[in-house]
């Protein structure tokens, strides 16, 4: 799905090379980063579904499943007219290092159609995703793979996905899905919880780099489930939000945007553009903003070789996954401007669905305020293990967070052998 305009690796490119730097760097034999650099499963899908006007479309989807050694698979679903094979197979493996980072018991996977949903009616949406989770069902279930949401599906899809489910089952089986209503055995907080993640994990970085969060100023691309969300919670944490945007344009006001303005001028209008009292910029301009903070939260290789010597912000938080591709990564390192990686920035998400599985399975139910402190206790510590190794290594943070992530998978693995 990548958008940039500039020569960008696919993910699952990116994701293997990633593998491989770090298996060197630990001395992993060869077998075991064969097993680290593929998925275990993968389930490619042709979905027959019935429009509205009586013609039948099919749609492909897939469900990818890279590593199950701590635990059952866990990752989103994503719909988008860009989405691919090897893009959901790189996405499935930045959710195994990420579970393993946050030190929650799932390994990963992650699924995808390649459609673009905004031109579906709301019927043909729901025959979509239902024959899809009819069709990945066999390789789904709360003990096997969690599905989640992601780019352009949100809580009425992961409802039609349990629905479905567990009509096959013939009961109710609430936690094969997260991120689902809350009066369907959702967990509190989850909507908010990959944007709070972000917030929290800036506001560490700030602290780390001696800046103070009044005042300091963040520039947004994405205005979806986190980078509208993260926002919200930044500009409430003291930040100053200097620039937004959507997936057509954005807006830029160096004294700081009234976030919930411009998000329900957004509601209103349908797109960004036009907002009052702050001047026209563009998805790419923005990223090359001065300011402190920069949250791409929006799509992969957003910045690359092409701009990454031309970003003025002083640090990155990556909301999106793979927004940096590697050549931007290594610009940015030799500019001393340090890149909180998506594993870390934008992990706020699986953890609450953690949460939401663990209170599924459970059958009780927490206080928000109760998931709110989880979340945040588990992302400073988290943050604080990565920072800790980066600074006593002198490696970048990504590869801190990589390598703490990959190491524990391997710690697994190996314990429990290969079968037969
Ligand atoms: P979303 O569909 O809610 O929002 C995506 C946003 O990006 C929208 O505002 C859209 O207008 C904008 N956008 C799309 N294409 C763009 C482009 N080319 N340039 C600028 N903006 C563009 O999706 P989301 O759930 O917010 O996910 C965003 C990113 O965060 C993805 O990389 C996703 O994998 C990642 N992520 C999401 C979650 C989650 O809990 N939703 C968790 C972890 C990571």
């Amino acid at each position: 799905m990548t958008t940039a305009t500039h020569a960008t690796p696919s993910l699952y490119e990116v994701a293997r090379e990633q593998v491989r730097q770090v298996a060197a760097a630990l001395g992993l034999d060869a077998g075991v980063t064969a097993q680290l650099a593929t998925c275990r499963r993968e389930l490619t899908v042709h979905l027959p579904v019935r429009m509205d006007d009586g013609a039948v479309r099919v749609f492909e989807g897939h469900r990818m499943q890279h590593n199950t050694a701590r635990g059952p698979a866990k990752g989103g679903i994503r719909y988008h007219p860009g989405v691919t094979a090897d893009e959901v197979r790189g996405l499935a493996i930045l959710m195994t290092w990420k579970c393993s980072l946050l030190g929650i018991p799932f390994g990963g996977a992650k699924g995808g159609i390649t459609v673009d949903p905004k031109t579906l009616s709301k019927g043909e949406l729901e025959r979509l995703t239902r024959r899809y989770a009819s069709a990945i069902a066999p390789i789904i279930g709360p003990q096997q793979d969690i599905p989640a949401p992601d780019v352009n599906t949100n809580s009425q899809v992961m409802a039609w996905i349990m629905d479905t489910y567990s009509a096959e089952q013939g009961y109710g089986v609430p936690a094969v899905v997260t991120g689902k209503p809350v009066h369907l055995g959702g967990s509190q907080g989850r909507t908010e919880a990959t944007g709070r993640g972000c917030m929290i994990v800036a506001r560490e970085l700030a602290k780390t780099m001696g800046l103070s969060v009044s005042g300091a100023t963040v520039a947004i691309q994405g205005m979806g489930n986190v980078g509208g969300i993260a926002a919200r919670l930044m500009a409430a944490a003291g930040f100053t939000i200097v620039a937004m945007s959507d997936s057509k344009t954005g807006v830029h006001k160096p004294q700081g945007l009234d976030v919930a303005s411009v998000l329900a001028w957004r509601r209103e209008h349908g797109a960004i553009a036009g907002f009052p009292g702050a001047a026209g910029v563009s998805n790419e301009a923005l990223l090359e903003l001065p300011c402190d903070l920069l949250v791409p939260a929006a799509v992969e290789g957003q910045i690359h070789a092409g701009n990454a010597a031309a970003i003025k912000a002083k640090a990155v938080v990556e909301g999106a996954n793979g927004p940096t591709t590697p050549e931007a990564d290594r610009i940015l390192e030799s500019r001393a401007i340090p890149v909180v990686p998506d594993i870390l920035a934008n992990a706020g998400g699986v953890l609450v669905s953690y949460f939401e599985w663990v209170q599924n399975l459970q059958s009780f139910y927490w206080e928000e305020d109760e998931v709110n402190e989880r979340l945040e206790q588990l992302m400073i510590k988290s943050y604080a293990a990565v920072a800790g190794m980066s600074k006593e290594r002198q490696m970048p943070l990504r590869q801190a967070a990589l390598t703490l992530g990959i190491q524990r998978v391997v710690e697994a693995m190996e314990t429990r052998g290969i079968y037969p």
